[in-house]
């Protein structure tokens, strides 16, 4: 708790509009302390990179050949939400009221809105105090690594493999791994602590694509255009109308249904392009949704004659469940693990991507354990102190699990 508090008050909130690298030098305040921190506990290998990665481990102390795990979070905070002067808040031995913040009592975090608040009765929760975020995500993560480290230097005779830590800036803006040095990093398997509630464990993300359309019109001087001017804009608008409002959106889905999302429009009479992003936890499904999207400009045009369009499709991120399938053994060793802490499994799949999603990729298969980290990206974020202590307990047993295993 008390570390979680000194990382909260750090304002490290990234930015998308930047091009540089991490992109706000901000995050480094929190990166050079946690580096300081690593080292004073006694950690080896303890470095920060050009591009901001925070590297560490906590060396093997077992004579069998285990495989290095490594424990990754986030330190930046997201855009979405006023991240300067954070000022968390306990609230100890929560009772289940309602919980207004002080510094803004229209900011009220309602036990209808959070039903996991009642099941956390007698526990200890942290909030901001109305005017920001919280910073939970990922700092949650951030403390409950950090305490790992603190507890194996405490613990020399629990045995253990190599453990190496990461921290990376710029998750929140999709830039989380992109400058990352996999070989620096020199891990087997990974996992993210940044899950929400206690006891989540996700092992499958969505699969992402994002795909444009153009739509060509034809243009001519409004005054003289009869029987000539074809406008773009009516042809998107077309389209738009063609897609149904009921199937296919994130409006109207959850749980495992995908969706085709319009996210940006921008153009003239001539020309005008529409951004989508298309999603599904089968990426073969992708594909015919983009199909479909053809389809529907196609229809869209028939009313247009004259008018045309064009379209293209970018792989974004994978369901990491395709790797992990290929390593059953990282997703078992961390139900066991959740287990072993008492916990019951809330095993879902992440309607979004993770920097786990992009590690699995990139050959560290990595899926996203829970911190307690509640509401992210608000003011009303929250965190329990006891589901922080929970995930502590969860990646020690998982550490032990490995070395046992091996
Ligand atoms: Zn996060």
């Amino acid at each position: 708790m008390d570390r979680f508090f000194r990382y909260a008050q750090i304002d490290t909130q990234s930015d998308p509009a930047s091009n540089s690298q991490p992109s706000t030098s901000k995050q480094l305040d929190l990166s050079r302390l946690l580096l300081e921190e690593l080292k004073s506990l006694g950690l080896t290998e303890t470095e920060i990179d050009a591009n901001g990665y925070v590297y560490a481990s906590i060396p093997s102390n077992s004579e069998k050949t285990v495989p290095v795990i490594c424990y990754c979070a986030h330190v930046d905070t997201s855009p979405d939400c006023k991240a300067s002067e954070v000022r968390p808040l306990l609230h100890k031995n929560y009772m289940g009221e309602d919980i207004i913040l002080p510094d803004d009592p229209e900011q009220v975090i309602r036990i209808n809105e959070h039903p996991y608040l009642l099941e956390k009765i007698g526990q200890d929760i942290i909030t901001a105090s109305g005017k920001t975020l919280l910073g939970a995500d990922d700092k949650a993560g951030v403390a409950i690594i950090m305490e790992l480290a603190c507890w194996f230097m405490q613990h020399p005779e629990i045995k253990h493999g190599k453990i190496r830590i990461l921290f990376t800036p710029d998750e929140e803006i999709g830039r989380g791994v992109n400058k990352l040095n996999m070989e620096k990093l020199g891990a087997d398997f990974g996992y993210t602590l940044d899950g929400p509630e206690l006891g989540s464990f996700e092992e499958e993300t969505f699969s992402a694509n994002g795909m444009h359309f153009i739509f060509y019109g034809v243009s001519a001087h409004p005054g003289h255009a009869k029987d000539k001017l074809v406008n773009a804009i009516k042809i998107a608008s077309a389209f738009i109308e063609e897609l149904p409002s009921d199937e296919f959106s994130p409006e109207t889905t959850e749980g495992r249904y995908g969706f085709v999302h319009p996210v940006r429009m921008e153009g003239s009479p001539e020309k005008i392009r529409v951004d989508f992003i298309v999603r599904d936890f089968n990426t073969a499904k992708l594909h015919a949704y983009e199909e479909y999207l053809k389809d529907k400009a196609a229809d869209a045009l028939r009313k247009f004659p004259a008018g045309r369009f064009e379209f293209e499709v970018k792989e974004q991120y994978r369901n990491m469940k395709e790797v992990l399938l290929n390593h059953p053994e990282v997703s078992e060793n961390a139900r066991e693990a959740i287990k072993r802490a008492g916990i019951e499994i809330r095993q879902s799949a992440a309607r979004g991507g993770t920097d786990g999603s992009r590690l699995s990729f990139m050959g560290l298969p990595c899926p996203n354990i829970f911190t307690g980290e509640m509401a992210f990206h608000g003011k009303q974020e929250y965190v329990c102190v006891q589901d922080m202590e929970k995930s502590l307990e969860t990646i020690i047993h998982l550490s032990r699990i490995w070395e046992e295993n091996a």
